[in-house]
């Protein structure tokens, strides 16, 4: 293994964690795959090898969900008390803090992002999220409900619902906000007295490893949280498939979302929630503010290299003023600092790994042979990291798969409009649903849009808006439920109706 020479600029911390042995956590403990079997993780700037990690596979989950059961079913994790786990969300919390940098850095080198974007929004974030759902914990009530019961007339009753933990909870992650998506699993999970086994993705396992250190150090109990590097069709395939799992919570792909739902279907029905693939509309109305709105299609769509299930990839804007906005939109792009995650300087890293590499030029490929022009970018430029120029496409067509498919890296697909009554159509041509944004300074047609887009999220004036206090989620194939805001605690949670005979 060579230590990539970028390394050498991390910090002593960052590098000893780099340096050291990383292995699963199963019951509180660091250990080996079952198979012995490792694999590599590459800095994706560089393609250069930056730790290895444990291969973790089926017998590895059944070892971890074993644990979770364990400490669901007798604890400790089922006798701690709703503020108890508060105070352990809190006190997590605390502890990313105060490795904030560090946890900047490992995403910078792991996934490749900006190690300034981790650090100002990603890590943050997560500890929002964290301390978000740590006041959630001692705040899941039932209710009390008057019943008439028709057919046992004058008899009496006292009913009421307890909210209980769903159980032991497997949760696969993605690669592209991989501390965040962690966070954004763990936390609820944890506020409502579930007990985990997390499969983190094979391109950035580190920030989960690490994350899994600070778990114990904060005092949560040994089987409350197992973590499991390995790869989808094996560990993460086991994890979906287990029968002893009560509930899987997915993040990635649709096209993996289907695979999740037939194994969760072909074993227990175990419960499923899924945060999949997006092609959001990014609307600019004609009386737009385009001093805000042009930037802001930008970082809709560039922000985090567009890895983001919901970055603004389809542009749609006035025929009138079509040539301005993506002339200013290009603009941006060509502004763009492409580098290492880990250079101060750098705005936009590389795509996670040769395979996304290779798939985000394949949709470029695919976009000039269907007749659409790069207006900027559209190449993978020299050299040995997996970069994407920042990439706008225009001469689309509705049915050009770059219009239709999820690209998920930096190309933003523009289309001109005619007539603003077809907008609302024209944003729901999708298969998909989870984001949209309009802007406006028409505030009733800014929300009558708002009502008529089939998405999860709308931003109005804004993109990539995000607190631990909104859901998140999909319309259409987009997924199922909500994660964040009080929703994540449903989706964590079921109803017990209790009914007591009076009299
Ligand atoms: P991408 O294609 O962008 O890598 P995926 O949906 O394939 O996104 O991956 C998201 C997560 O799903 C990763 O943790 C990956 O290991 C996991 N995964 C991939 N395939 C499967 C599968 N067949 N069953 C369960 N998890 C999987």
């Amino acid at each position: 293994m060579s230590i990539s020479t970028e390394t050498a600029t991390a910090s002593k911390p960052t590098t000893a964690f780099l340096a050291s042995q990383h292995r699963l956590l199963i019951d509180g403990e660091w250990c080996e795959a079952a198979s012995g079997k490792r694999f590599d993780v590459h800095n994706p700037a560089t393609d250069e090898v930056i730790a290895t990690v444990a291969e973790g596979d089926s017998e590895d989950i059944n070892r971890a969900v074993a644990a979770a059961r364990r400490s669901f079913e007798s604890g400790p994790w089922s006798r701690t008390t709703p503020s108890e786990r508060g105070r352990l969300l809190w006190k997590l919390a605390d502890h990313l803090e105060e490795h904030l940098d560090e946890f900047a850095e490992i995403e910078a080198l792991d996934n490749g992002k900006p190690r300034t974007v981790a650090a100002a929004a990603d890590v943050p974030l997560a500890i929002d999220l964290f301390r978000y759902m740590a006041g959630w914990a001692t705040k899941i009530e039932g209710t009390t409900i008057p019943i008439s019961v028709p057919y046992m007339p004058g008899s009496e009753f006292h009913s009421y619902t307890l909210r209980e933990p769903v159980g032991v909870v497997g949760q696969i992650i993605p690669w592209n906000f991989p501390l965040l998506m962690a966070a954004w699993k763990l936390g609820p999970a944890l506020a409502t007295g579930c007990t985990v086994v997390l499969k983190v993705a094979e391109e950035t396992p580190l920030s989960g490893l690490r994350l899994g250190q600070l778990i114990g150090e904060a005092g949560f109990p040994p089987g409350t949280v197992n973590i499991i590097t390995g790869f989808g069709e094996t560990a993460g395939a086991a994890l979906a498939a287990h029968p002893d799992v009560d509930k899987v919570a997915f993040t990635g792909s649709t096209e993996v979302g289907r695979l999740i739902v037939k194994a969760a279907g072909e074993s227990n029905l175990k419960k499923i929630s899924l945060e999949l693939g997006g092609k959001s509309p990014n609307i600019i109305l004609p009386d737009a503010d385009l001093d805000a709105a042009i930037p802001g299609a930008a970082n809709a769509i560039f922000f985090n290299h567009g890895q983001c299930c919901c970055a603004g990839s389809r542009l749609l804007v006035h025929r009138s003023q079509f040539d301005q906005v993506v002339e200013g939109v290009a603009d941006a792009a060509r502004g763009i600092r492409l580098g290492p995650g880990m250079h101060p300087e750098t705005q936009m890293g590389p795509m996670v790994s040769r395979i996304q590499q290779d798939r985000v030029c394949g949709y470029l490929e695919a976009g000039k042979s269907e007749g659409a022009t790069a207006l900027t970018g559209g190449q993978r430029p020299e050299g040995s990291g997996y970069f994407v120029e920042p990439t706008v496409l225009v001469d689309t067509k509705p049915d050009m798969k770059v219009i239709q498919e999820e690209i998920f890296g930096p190309v933003v697909a523009a289309m001109p409009y005619d007539d603003v009554d077809q907008l609302a159509a024209i944003a729901n041509d999708s298969i998909y649903g989870l984001a949209a944004a309009v802007w406006t300074r028409d505030i009733s047609q800014a929300h009558r849009l708002a009502r008529r887009i089939r998405a999860g999220s709308v931003w109005v004036n804004c993109y990539n808006v995000f607190d631990a206090s909104l859901p998140f989620g999909g319309y259409k194939q987009s997924g199922w439920g909500r994660e964040m805001g009080h929703e994540a605690i449903d989706l964590y949670t079921q109803t017990k109706a209790v009914t007591v005979q009076l009299s």
